[in-house]
């Protein structure tokens, strides 16, 4: 027999997924000796054993690794031959700039929710049980190597039991760095009022139980932050969550005990249970069915009802199905409008007392504040809303190695990126940047992410809009730091995000429909309804909307009532006096508009086609004020669902997409009485339409047959499905987001994917 020893890299996340266990286990199964070790760059393996038995160790490496495991890469290589005692895993080895990737929070696995409610079991109805294969990971993590003292779980002494279980190879819980039970653990308590302990473990658990049976508001610190919850079946709990909370119609996100009972409420296809089930477990956006007991308060004038399932055993516990319980929570974030999620208690106390009616606690601390991901399914396959917890702080794999770069992201929906070798750290939702808190908490992540994947920017990217945070973020630190900048504009970074994450490489010609809301263009303009044609390197933009004025800047974002007027005047259409805007606007507010419009005072110019979308609501009679983002896109959408193939006629005049045939039909179409859904059918059956004579012209004018789709419109659900209809019957491939969202959470990825290019180029 001949021997031989190896020595083995694995590149990966390896990390806090039960990956050294397995190699061990692995390793007495094929009879050799050696160690694994974890490393800052991944795991070490040397092993020494029969030739034959050290190949097939090596081979069922990646075929068997462990659930949540994922292997980039494996490099043997021979070494001489060493004697080794028994196979052991040895202590973590710290290595400076040497990296590796960090799990993601792990919803609670299936052996853990049995042994949850197993009265046998020493962890019976303990709200942090957990194991390798589950649990919190990085909201936990403060520093790599991924060790209990560099967590928050340092400050709990592991009991005996814990101990013998951690250190047991072949234990499920074996080297599970939150491991904790309830003699050693975590505990959680109840305060009705804040900072007044009102009962602790079980009975904590069941006095928020009666509360939320009684219709209270509670504050539940959760994995990544706080939730605000409520019974989701009671108008008046939910009623009152919206007016504390300033929350006017924008939906709640629901949280139901299992499958069975989320299906009385929305449609679920297989692909949609599986990703609810799935170790993400994010909100899934899903049909809504009609005539449930669920309060319409919920979700108003919305198609769809996002759900989650139970995620962490605290959330089992607090659904679990008794009479006379609620079966289905809101379970919204626990913030004020948008500042980001609260994660400490004395936040909690303090920020949510106008709104909760008591507190459930624990004193596991949350290092990383990270949101629930929200995701919606595209031709059954999950299209990415917001990327958060569960998937960040996971990579994108990149096509080609990538210099360390900081892409800082835009205003709203704010993530940012860090890239290093073949990875792009796409950083969970931070949120909107306008407020002062949410930007505290941008740079406190990226100094976070930079520390833990050891990058040390070379250069910044950064959006074109000269006001962003981001932007003076990203100057201020170049200046300070002498790194080179790159300015991208906006749907640029959009193009480039959803051709690299579609597998094109970043010089390859491409071509995007940008349907956005907002962002600042190379003419200082606001664009948002572009044919972008480009690559990483530079960008054209063949067709764009003709540009209207945006009159009063943000008020017409809130008044879509403005936008309806404002687009009937530039394409030289009346205000008649029976259209819907028009009445919605006092005699006053009329006249400034018209002076405004004729003067062009604060009136940017846009050729954003969520404001046509906004436009178009307000034509209807949909909204003619809003109280959230897009809330008038979305109430037309919901109204668009009907069988209607019918469409509106438009002109391209070079460069410029002149929509006025389109609205002369759509008025035609109101004074005819024709019903709202049928226009506004009509209406979504246009711009599908447009898009695929935008996306005809690119390829006969350019031979590209490739579209990327990306932009906030593309989240409407209805444009998106008859888009991908017409393109497939017209050979024409559309390039979806599926890793990023088509919203403004993947212009960071896009500003990192061309900055690398470019910065690539100057260094040669
Ligand atoms: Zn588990
Ligand atoms: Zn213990
Ligand atoms: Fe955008």
């Amino acid at each position: 027999m001949t021997v031989k020893s190896r020595h083995i890299h694995i590149n990966g996340i390896v990390q806090g997924v039960g990956f050294r266990p397995f190699i061990y286990n692995l390793a007495l199964a094929h009879g050799l000796t050696g160690w694994v070790r974890n490393s800052s760059s991944g795991v070490d393996i040397e092993v020494t054993g029969s030739n034959r038995e050290v190949e097939k160790f090596i081979e069922a490496i990646p075929i068997s690794a462990p659930v949540l495991a994922q292997v980039d890469s494996l490099e043997t290589r021979e070494i001489p031959i060493i004697e080794f005692d028994g196979f052991n895993i040895v202590a973590s080895e710290d290595q400076q700039n040497d990296f590796i990737p960090v799990s993601p929070d792990v919803a609670i696995c299936q052996q853990c929710h049995e042994e949850l409610f197993d009265p046998g079991d020493r962890r019976f109805r303990y709200p942090f049980i957990n194991c390798t294969n589950c649990g919190p990971r990085f909201s936990i993590i403060k520093e790599i190597p991924y060790d209990r003292p560099l967590t928050t779980m340092a400050e709990f002494k592991m009991c005996p039991d814990c101990q013998t279980e951690y250190e047991n190879p072949q234990d499920r819980r074996f080297h599970a760095q939150p491991v904790a039970c309830p003699d050693c653990g975590p505990q959680v308590w109840f305060e009705g009022q804040p900072g007044v302990v009102h009962s602790e473990k079980e009975t904590a658990i069941q006095a928020a139980r009666r509360y939320l049976a009684d219709g209270k508001i509670l504050a539940i610190k959760g994995l990544g932050g706080f939730h605000l919850a409520c019974d989701a079946t009671n108008p008046s709990a939910v009623a009152a969550l919206r007016s504390r909370k300033h929350r006017q119609a924008k939906p709640f996100a629901l949280m139901a005990y299992d499958l069975d009972t989320i299906r009385n409420y929305v449609r679920i296809t297989p692909a949609a249970e599986h990703l609810l089930l799935s170790p993400q477990a994010p909100i899934v956006l899903l049909p809504e069915k009609p005539h449930t007991n669920l309060a319409e308060n919920v979700a108003p004038g919305q198609a769809n009802l996002g759900f989650m399932l139970p995620y962490t055993p605290l959330h089992l516990l607090l659904l679990e199905p008794q009479d006379g319980y609620p079966k289905v929570l809101v379970m919204t974030s626990g913030n004020l409008a948008e500042e980001p999620i609260i994660r400490e208690d004395e936040q909690a106390r303090s920020k949510l007392s106008g709104i909760a009616d008591g507190y459930l606690l624990h004193n596991r601390p949350i290092h990383m504040r990270i949101d629930d991901s929200v995701y919606t399914f595209i031709d059954e396959k999950p299209y990415p809303i917001r990327r958060a917890r569960g998937y960040a702080p996971n990579p994108i794999r990149l096509p080609l190695p990538a210099p360390q770069i900081l892409a800082v992201g835009p205003q709203m929906k704010n993530t940012f990126c860090l890239t290093r070798e073949k990875y792009a750290f796409l950083s969970h939702h931070i949120g909107e940047m306008d407020n002062w808190e949410t930007y505290e908490d941008f740079q406190k992540a990226i100094r976070h992410y930079e520390s833990l994947f050891r990058i040390k920017p070379e250069a910044i990217a950064y959006d074109l809009h000269p006001d962003y945070q981001s932007t003076r973020y990203a100057l201020e630190r170049a200046q300070a730091e002498r790194l080179p900048a790159f300015p991208v504009q906006h749907h640029h970074a959009h193009l480039a995000a959803g051709m690299i994450e579609n597998g094109l490489i970043p010089d390859e010609p491409a071509a995007g429909l940008i349907f956005d809301g907002t962002g600042f263009g190379s003419d200082g303009t606001i664009w948002g309804g572009e044919v972008l044609v480009g690559n990483c390197e530079d960008y054209t933009r063949p067709y764009h909307l003709k540009p209207v004025p945006l009159p009063g800047g943000d008020i017409a974002i809130q008044k879509p009532a403005r936008m309806a007027l404002s687009t009937l005047w530039s394409y030289g259409l009346d205000w008649s006096e029976d259209l819907l805007p028009l009445q919605a606007l006092s005699s006053e507010e009329r006249q400034a508009l018209r002076n405004q419009l004729a003067k062009g005072i604060n009136a940017p110019l846009t050729s954003s086609m969520g404001r046509l979308f906004d436009a178009v609501s307000a034509l209807l009679g949909v909204r003619q004020t809003v109280s959230y983002e897009a809330q008038g896109a979305i109430e037309l959408e919901t109204l668009a669902a009907g069988p209607e193939t019918g469409y509106y006629p438009w002109q391209i005049d070079q460069q410029e997409i002149n929509l006025k045939p389109m609205l002369e039909m759509l008025l035609a179409d109101l004074a005819r009485n024709i019903s709202t859904p049928v226009i506004a059918a009509r209406f979504h059956n246009t711009i599908a339409e447009l898009a695929l004579d935008l996306a005809q012209r690119i390829r006969s004018e350019m031979g590209i047959h490739q579209i990327v789709l990306s932009g906030g419109v593309w989240q409407n659900q209805i444009l998106l499905k008859k888009t991908i209809n017409l393109f497939n019957t017209h050979g024409i491939k559309p390039l979806l987001h599926r890793q990023t969202p088509p919203n403004d959470g993947c212009v960071a990825f896009g500003q990192a994917m061309i900055a690398v290019y470019r910065y690539q180029n100057i260094k040669e």
